[in-house]
């Protein structure tokens, strides 16, 4: 891989990177789509990385449909798949790991401990290897964006991280590999997640208290059978520490269990937002 990228860096390209985990949809798609505009070359990732998943979570049975994904990457124009192993990645006696404190500990972090951790470190290893001038990441994984340009910041390394839009269904849930889990009639019940966060920063926008909008988004969750929220919180869009009034830049994030399918979402607060 770098021998590839010192190569073209002699040539004076520039290379723009999208980390995946594979299962890739019309989100990812969207992503390298970006990196394809404004970059010489393009290198996308797909590695389920072991260092993120708790002991109990869904690591071996995520989906790894390799041969689809290299079909997409090729009519999207990607020059360069990269598909390491995870002993590639994290040889026998690895000890290494970066933790972006405060912004892991919060939210998803609270209930998966240890998944930033795994993140930062291998998109810190990715970016080592590919030495990308810009890496694209979906909005979609708000504090997993939040956590990675915080690293980057902190870290003095070289990149641009650029935060690209979340994609969605027809229905307004979020693409995401985790929603081919879903039965059908899981699948019909997803869409009240969007919807309820929509719906609350509306009522925000309207002049509703976040107490009261996030009260009824958590009722309309809780309606879908066999559902249980995680968290369903106002953030701060930078330290994403929870806030009780409406700011710009300001964020709902929620992640809600439909059966045994955890999804997550989020929402920008209206930018005209009353005081
Ligand atoms: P994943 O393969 O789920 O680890 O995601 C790889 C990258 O794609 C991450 O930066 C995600 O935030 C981004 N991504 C995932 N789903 C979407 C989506 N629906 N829209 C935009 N970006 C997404």
């Amino acid at each position: 891989m770098s021998r590839w990228s010192n190569s073209w860096k002699k040539k004076n390209q520039t290379i723009g990177f999208v980390p995946t985990m594979g299962a890739l949809h019309a989100g990812h798609a969207s992503l390298i789509r970006r990196a394809r505009k404004d970059n010489d070359k393009v290198v996308v990732s797909i590695f389920v990385n072991p260092a993120q998943f708790g002991p109990h979570e869904d690591f071996s049975r995520y989906p790894r449909p390799f041969d689809k994904d290299r079909a997409l990457c090729a009519a999207l124009g990607v020059d360069l798949l990269y598909h390491p192993t995870p002993e590639g990645i994290y040889p026998p006696g690895y000890r290494s790991f970066v933790n972006v404190e405060e912004l892991s500990e919060l939210w998803c972090g609270h209930f998966r401990p240890g998944h930033f951790r795994g993140v930062a470190t291998v998109v810190l290893k990715l970016l080592q290897t590919i030495s990308p001038e810009r890496a694209y990441l979906g909005e979609k994984d708000y504090q997993q964006l939040t956590i990675i340009k915080k690293m980057v910041r902190d870290l003095n390394l070289p990149q641009r991280i650029i935060g690209c839009p979340t994609l969605r269904e027809k229905d307004g849930l979020a693409m995401s590999s985790r929603n081919q889990y879903l039965s059908v009639s899981e699948r019909r019940d997803a869409a009240t997640l969007y919807r309820s966060l929509w719906e609350a920063s509306e009522q925000i926008r309207k002049g509703s208290a976040i107490s009261l909008a996030l009260k009824d988004a958590r009722k309309k969750i809780l309606s879908v059978s066999n559902s249980r929220i995680d968290y369903i919180a106002a953030v701060d869009g930078l330290s994403l520490e929870e806030i009780k009034h409406p700011r710009l830049g300001a964020r709902l994030l929620a992640a809600v269990w439909i059966g045994k399918t955890r999804l997550i979402d989020n929402i920008k607060l209206s930018r005209s937002l009353r005081k």
